[in-house]
């Protein structure tokens, strides 16, 4: 996958975001894009979902780290407030 296609995916999840702007700010074309659409399935679902309305804003909640009790916006499915705590949280389950 190249940056582009990859910058586009990453992108593509963002409900806030249209396609056509998308494009634009990638300075994708629309036949590069139809490319994209055919030889990228995650791109292609990426689009469907949209299409279909099923893509969802990720709502970041805050969370308590589980190893220093700290609250923190996680990224993702983050459970950990730092990749210290982290590494903390692998020693101590071992
Ligand atoms: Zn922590």
């Amino acid at each position: 996958m190249d940056i582009q296609e990859s910058a586009a995916c990453l992108l593509l999840r963002s409900p806030h975001l249209s396609v056509s702007h998308i494009l634009h700010l990638l300075d994708i074309s629309d036949s590069e894009f139809r490319k994209f659409l055919t030889s990228n399935a995650q791109i292609a679902n990426l689009v469907d979902k949209r299409r279909t309305g099923e893509l969802k804003p990720y709502i970041s909640q805050p969370k308590e780290c589980k190893v220093c009790a700290e609250w923190f916006m996680p990224y993702a499915s983050a459970r950990h407030c730092s990749d210290e705590c982290l590494k903390t949280s692998l020693i101590q389950e071992t």
